[in-house]
């Protein structure tokens, strides 16, 4: 039987008490199974039907490992559309209220490049955007993710079906090696495998039934 109660994990007193203060008194199933392993730096796989609390489970992954006195780069969550990563975004933004002053910029394309380029200028601790936006910032220079320590893939077969794997690639390349890379997934599409194999070393992987 996994424990639910999040006190069991190994987070700060700020983000458990933030928790309480949210209304989220027990982990989801996908959260239970998923945070040690997450909190514990292993590369994920996790696939769990839309709305299990997948972001949650990424979320205190890489908020955990923030240290917000660095004016770096430290997490990027890549989502398929702007819609998914602005809900990304208002999800982190909540769990992160535990923290003062973390900085997130959203970079998603149909947005003009310009005005993010300005607001990467006074740095970000995580963003959220989409491949083709977020590649071209790291290749015009404006996005530097040499301090970063956590990679999420949210979404990762709509981002496949959505044609963006070279893209990924090509942003991953610009990212450490030694960094933790977390893939969630509603589904298990072959492309996924081929997809981790390239990124991830060594993945837990966490499968989550649907509920009857
Ligand atoms: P997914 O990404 O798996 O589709 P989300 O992360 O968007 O799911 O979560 C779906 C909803 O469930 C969100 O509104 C979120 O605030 C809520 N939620 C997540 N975890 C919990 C929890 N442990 N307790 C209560 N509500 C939760
Ligand atoms: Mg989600």
């Amino acid at each position: 039987m996994t424990n639910t109660d999040f006190s069991t994990l190994p987070l700060g007193s700020a983000l458990l008490d933030n928790l309480a203060t949210l209304g989220y008194t027990r982990m989801t199933p996908i959260q239970a199974q998923g945070l040690p392993a997450v909190l514990a730096g292993e590369d994920v796989i996790a696939q769990a039907s839309t709305g299990s609390g997948k972001t949650l489970t990424f979320g205190l992954g890489l908020l955990s490992r923030l240290d917000v006195s660095l004016n770096r780069v430290q997490a990027m969550v890549l989502c398929p559309t702007r819609e998914l990563a602005d809900q990304v975004a208002r999800e982190l933004r909540k769990l992160a209220r535990a923290m003062a002053n973390v900085k997130l910029v959203s970079l998603c394309g149909g947005s003009p490049t310009a005005a993010q380029t300005a607001t990467l200028a006074f740095g970000a601790h995580i963003v959220v955007g989409t491949p083709g936006r977020v590649l071209k910032h790291l290749q015009q220079g404006s996005l530097n993710l040499d301090a970063l320590n956590t990679l999420v893939l949210d979404e990762a077969d709509r981002m496949l079906d959505m044609g963006f794997a070279d893209d990924i690639r090509k942003a991953v390349a610009f990212t450490p090696a030694a960094r933790q890379t977390l893939l969630f997934s509603a589904t298990y599409p072959d492309g996924i495998a081929e997809l981790s194999q390239g990124l991830q070393r060594q993945p837990h992987t966490i499968s989550v039934a649907e509920e009857p």
